[in-house]
């Protein structure tokens, strides 16, 4: 666990650094508002988490640049605007459940708790030692989320349905069927799809589908980059 403030948490209160971090973080919401198409609410949600404290040490003093990072094991945390843009299409509200497919280091997590509020979203990392972390954060940091280590298409079956499901890795078939069982009719779902090329990450599309009885809707947000799904 890599920690710069330390065991017990956040140091709050005293020295420069987090009035320096959230400085940052209100520029970049503020950069955010100028070059995204997205809602004052998620802005809010963005504004609400401390990035810096998700992302190990070394990469700290970039938390708040609108760029990925990368959080070990190969994986990576998406830059800020990704997360909004996936938090927006996504469309919770308040109260919703929300299934979240790939943990990593647990920020997308605590951006869509602040959406739907405590207790609220369930997130699957296949990586179990990346499941300790983000457990282990967002407990520290007061986001109440849970987290499973396993595979996001079966992790939590046992709490389908689902008002909405948020995927942050890509799988190449497009959105497996169990993924889509487990969101209630009329429930979204926000997706990277595609890729399996040589890197594994060619040609991704984010989507977003909205499930209907006989199917699903589907509709293009652009090309993305996501690490793939397992
Ligand atoms: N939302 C994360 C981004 C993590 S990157 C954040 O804010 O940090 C995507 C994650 O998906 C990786 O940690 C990877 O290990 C995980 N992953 C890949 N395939 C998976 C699967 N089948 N089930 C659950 N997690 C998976």
């Amino acid at each position: 666990m890599i920690d710069a403030n330390g065991p017990g948490g956040g140091d709050e209160t005293g020295g420069g650094g987090d009035t320096d971090f959230a400085a940052d973080r209100r520029a970049l919401v503020d950069g955010l508002r100028e070059t995204q198409d997205v809602s004052e609410r998620t802005l809010s949600a963005i504004g609400a988490v401390p990035r810096h404290e998700f992302v190990p040490e070394p990469h700290r003093a970039h938390a708040y640049a609108d760029r990925p990072l990368p959080i070990g094991h190969d994986q990576t945390i998406s830059a800020p605007h990704m997360v909004a843009v996936m938090a927006d299409l996504v469309d919770v509200e308040r109260g919703d459940r929300v299934l979240e497919v790939g943990t990593g280091c647990g920020y997308h997590a605590a951006v869509l708790t602040d959406l739907v509020g405590p207790g609220d979203v369930y997130s699957a990392e296949y990586v179990p030692e990346l499941a300790a972390d983000a457990r282990e954060r967002l407990d520290r940091l007061g986001f109440d989320v849970t987290v499973r280590s396993g595979d996001g298409r079966e992790a939590f079956r046992d709490e389908a349905p689902f008002d909405a499901a948020s995927l942050t890795c890509a799988p190449t078939g497009g959105v497996p069927e169990p993924i889509v069982e487990q969101v209630r009719p009329g429930g979204r779902i926000v997706a990277p799809v595609g890729g399996g090329g040589l890197l594994g990450r060619g040609s991704q599309r984010l989507v977003r589908l909205t499930v209907r009885e006989d199917g699903v809707d589907r509709e293009d947000h652009g090309g993305v980059r996501f690490v793939p799904m397992r």
